[in-house]
């Protein structure tokens, strides 16, 4: 946990059975303007506000939420939080917005198997994730948060609405699941998943300069080797199809 560098943030996430997403924290502190990025797993609301404000981050500071994807794992404690922090908006991508905002939990949960588990072990409604999204992000933004530009990149493939955020002066990159660490991608057999978007997602990423990479799970990497990405594509290119 701590500062990866100015302006960002690291809450490690809390793995249980089912895992925790990373959380992070953008924006230049005294901006007060402040954007979190995924909440977390169902329960770790708790564990995610002690975090901040043992960083030292005022609540109130904390203008919106953003997604990078609705999986349960990154979701699930988006109502924890909002209760903590009543005037955070929430901004996530269309493809997945729209559903949610009809009901439609599939992509929360990725497979009717799994909805059922969740909604038994959490105690959770049918309507969980019925939300209000207060901006639909599209891809392509370039939004100005606390001092800071961060370009907002759709990645489909891991799920429909994925998006990167991306720091082009501290060529830090914020990907979700659909990179990580140790050349591993996220995974692509769960609801909206699509293998050859997967890839050219993937792709899209190599073309950008990346020294800090800070995915949604396991380990973040400061100086990420160049060319780190193009040779993940490449390893896994002959799966994606
Ligand atoms: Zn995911
Ligand atoms: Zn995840």
């Amino acid at each position: 946990m701590g500062n990866v560098t100015e302006g960002v943030y690291f809450i490690p996430g809390q793995d249980e059975m089912i895992p925790d997403s990373h959380t992070y924290v953008v924006g230049n502190p005294s901006s007060k303007d402040l954007s979190l990025v995924d909440p977390g797993l169902t329960g770790k609301g708790r564990y995610k506000v002690q975090s901040l404000q043992k960083l030292g981050i005022e609540l109130s500071s904390i203008k919106r939420i953003i997604m990078t994807h609705t999986h349960f794992d990154h979701i699930g404690c988006l109502s924890e939080i909002q209760k903590q922090i009543p005037g955070a908006e929430v901004w996530i991508h269309a493809r997945e917005a729209d559903p949610l905002e009809k009901g439609d939990d599939r992509t929360v949960y990725g497979m009717d198997m799994f909805r059922k588990m969740c909604q038994m072990q959490y105690g959770l409604q049918a309507d969980a994730f019925r939300l209000k999204v207060h901006r639909k992000l599209e891809g392509g933004e370039s939004l100005e948060l606390g001092g800071m530009v961060w370009e907002v990149i759709h990645i489909p493939g891991h799920s429909m609405g994925s998006v990167a955020l991306y720091n082009k002066v501290d060529k830090i990159l914020i990907p979700g699941d659909v990179v990580y660490a140790d050349y591993a991608i996220g995974r692509f057999d769960l609801h909206g998943a699509d293998a050859a978007e997967l890839k050219k997602s993937l792709h899209r990423l190599a073309e950008l300069q990346v020294d800090v990479l800070l995915p949604g799970h396991n380990d973040i990497v400061e100086k990420l080797p160049a060319g780190y990405i193009q040779k993940t594509a490449k390893q896994w290119e002959a799966y994606l199809v």
